[in-house]
């Protein structure tokens, strides 16, 4: 390896990858006040009652697809709009004031030895996460979408890891080797049921929501983020998987591990965290409401009240 390589593998790696760092200084939007991801302070949270059950419609039956795997550099990535377009996967309902459909899932993961979720709980990174874009029917194109703000709902995933591996995502994980490298794709031989890949129907009226951005570049502010507090089980060995097969760079181009594609937490600022009715903290009484129950209790008890 001659000095030479190393340096012009250098040169690549910083105009091929600038770090989230420098994002601003690519596109404006990026150094803008509601961006993505952020951290959830569990017991910041304000309850909304108005966030209720999501309507999925037709994610309980294989579309006809086909349904394709792309690295894109950044991401695997699974394009859900099937051969007749997008509209065959839509979410209504939970809070959202359209209906939105499914363009594409895809995930971000960290290291052998860290988790490489992009939101954070409390401060805590958890082992995966997985994004699942929709767009406002409103709009005719994502191009169009991301010129209006609530343009993009994106459903967030977070996993939790066990020994046992999750047969749903089989599909997908056995599909990564085919797509090592930036601008590989291959098209999945069947489709599937999208349900399949989340937590049961029932756990998902637990939620957190707020309003941000893309989390890579143009990083246009025009999402609602909906965060369910259930986590996704992936098999340890599935997520190894990710970790270790997929590469950042093209198939003759010095390679970089595809790892921590996570943007760190971006500042919350104005904004506020939501949490639908059964995502919100247990209700837990303050000093000053303990001594009034105390109070009552003793009044009670004298015989005042
Ligand atoms: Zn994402």
């Amino acid at each position: 390896m001659s000095i030479w390589w190393l340096f012009w593998h250098l040169v690549w790696l910083i105009i091929c990858f600038p770090g989230p760092s420098h994002w601003k200084e690519i596109a404006h939007s990026c150094g803008g006040s509601a961006q993505s991801p952020i951290n959830i302070e569990q017991q910041q949270v304000r309850l909304d009652p108005g966030l209720g059950r999501f309507i999925f419609e037709g994610y309980d039956s294989a579309p006809r697809g086909p349904w394709r795997l792309l690295n894109n550099g950044h991401t695997v990535e699974l394009s859900l709009e099937g051969a007749g377009g997008q509209g065959q996967l839509c979410i209504q309902g939970g809070g959202l004031s359209h209906s939105y459909c499914a363009l594409q899932l895809h995930f971000h993961w960290g290291s052998p030895t860290s988790n490489g979720s992009e939101h954070t709980l409390d401060g805590q990174r958890q082992p995966m996460e997985m994004h699942v874009v929709h767009m406002n029917t409103l709009y005719q194109s994502l191009g169009e979408a991301r010129g209006h703000p609530r343009g993009l709902a994106v459903l967030a995933f977070f996993f939790k890891v066990q020994n046992k591996d999750n047969a749903n995502y089989n599909t997908i994980v056995s599909g990564l080797r085919k797509v090592s490298y930036q601008g590989q794709s291959v098209e999945l031989a069947s489709t599937f049921r999208l349900e399949n890949l989340l937590p049961e129907r029932r756990l998902l009226s637990s939620y957190y929501r707020y309003l941000g951005s893309l989390t890579t570049p143009a990083c246009d502010e025009v999402v609602v983020w909906t965060v369910f507090k259930e986590p996704i089980p992936i098999g340890r060995a599935q997520l190894a998987q990710f970790v270790s097969t997929l590469q950042a760079s093209p198939v003759d181009a010095p390679p970089v591990s595809m790892r921590n594609n996570f943007r760190p937490a971006q500042p919350i600022g104005a904004r506020r965290v939501f949490a639908s009715p059964s995502g919100a903290p247990a209700f837990s009484p303050s000093a000053q409401m303990w001594a009034l129950l105390w109070l009552l209790l003793a009044m009670a008890c004298v015989g005042v009240l």
